[in-house]
């Protein structure tokens, strides 16, 4: 497993323990999650979502991935974990 897909798996996983710091930025929209846009990244991954343009939107709603820069347990960038991700596919 490479480590852009162990990251993207410990975040999909994650109980959103960042959560506090993104609502104190007044974010709280539960589908935008880091955890959540990680979870569908992994699916997107595996085969299962298709990266049509539907599911690029979903990905680039990035308000509270980016809160979480600094706040992550884990100690992860997920912005970057995710656009790493999405690079990947890219190529
Ligand atoms: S960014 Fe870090 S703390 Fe937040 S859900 Fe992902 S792994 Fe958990």
């Amino acid at each position: 497993m490479s480590n852009i897909s162990k990251n993207l798996v410990i975040c999909a996983f994650c109980p959103n323990t960042c959560r506090p710091a993104i609502a104190a930025q007044g974010i709280q929209v539960e589908a935008q999650t880091p955890s959540a846009l990680a979870l569908i990244t992994v699916a997107v991954l595996q085969g299962r979502i298709a990266l049509d343009d539907q599911t690029r939107a979903v990905l680039a709603r990035r308000d509270a991935v980016n809160a979480s820069v600094g706040h992550c347990t884990y100690k992860l960038d997920m912005p970057r974990v995710l656009d790493d991700a999405l690079q990947g596919l890219a190529n």
